[in-house]
């Protein structure tokens, strides 16, 4: 007989060009490539199985139940960097910001509940929360600032809001900071929406008769003091490698050259 591919090989390779979450039906659409290698097998999805965990003890696959699979072997990268030219066409900043920063969280943000890596956006009405995680439904509502935020955060509906204090609903906060010269998130802070109680809502003056939503009320929200765990931060860039890099761009300081003489007066 011909050099067979064996089955774990096999479905190595289906696994390697699967999504990093995928499910047991991803990889039996493929059952034609495998019945191409082995025609009489009548245990296809046994063996797939059987594959897949192969794959598992091996440390390449972790069984998420229901059929479900991560791959470990695909990590995700995250940056803190935007990119600026998804909001060209847009004038209005606080639309270019809403662009940028929502494209990059639905990118890198990730739940901080369970282990997914990533949320879902929710559609543009939903009351209070913008983000969910499709795995645990952890909801999160992002709040972004060129700048620092203070202790207020501009909230929602004032109602809708206190509805949610008071039913325990309130989402998770993802505080973003970010710098549109370095278009780069400089501070993402994870503030938990259960620590916001209900005096921290603060109403805010009902729009006049003549807006548009005349009547509506918003609310401030007061964070100041609550606790929260860093996503992003300025890291500390280590010095053996800043001062690599400091030689190579000043090639021709000597060490042991002599002390500069400063003058012991100012001339003039
Ligand atoms: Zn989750």
């Amino acid at each position: 007989m011909g050099s067979r591919r064996t089955w774990k090989s096999l479905v190595e390779e289906v696994v390697g060009r699967q999504p990093r979450l995928f499910s047991l039906a991803n990889i039996l659409q493929h059952a034609d490539e495998f019945r191409a290698e082995y025609p009489a097998n009548r245990f296809v999805e046994a063996k797939i199985r059987q594959s897949l965990q192969v794959l598992r003890n091996q440390g390449v696959l972790r069984f998420l139940g229901a059929g479900r699979y991560e791959r470990l072997d695909n990590l995700p990268v995250f940056s803190a960097f935007f990119d600026p030219t998804l909001a060209d066409g847009y004038t209005n900043r606080a639309q270019v910001a809403r662009v940028l920063i929502e494209t990059w969280a639905e990118m890198n943000l990730y739940c901080l509940r369970c282990s997914w890596d990533g949320l879902e956006r929710l559609p543009p009405n939903t009351p209070v929360a913008d983000f969910r995680c499709p795995e645990c439904s952890t909801r999160y509502q992002l709040k972004a600032k060129d700048g620092r935020f203070g202790g207020l955060l501009i909230g929602a509906a004032y109602d809708a809001t206190l509805y949610a204090v008071r039913a325990g609903l309130m989402p998770e906060y993802i505080l973003t900071e970010f710098d549109t010269r370095r278009s780069m998130i400089v501070y993402a802070d994870a503030l938990p929406g259960a620590m916001i109680g209900e005096e921290r809502i603060i109403p805010r003056r009902p729009l006049s008769t003549t807006a548009r939503r005349a009547g509506w009320r918003g609310c401030n929200i007061d964070v100041a003091g609550l606790p929260t765990v860093a996503i992003v931060q300025p890291a500390e860039t280590d010095r053996n490698d800043v001062r690599t890099r400091w030689r190579l761009l000043t090639p021709s300081t000597e060490m042991d050259e002599a002390e500069p003489q400063l003058p012991s007066e100012p001339p003039g």
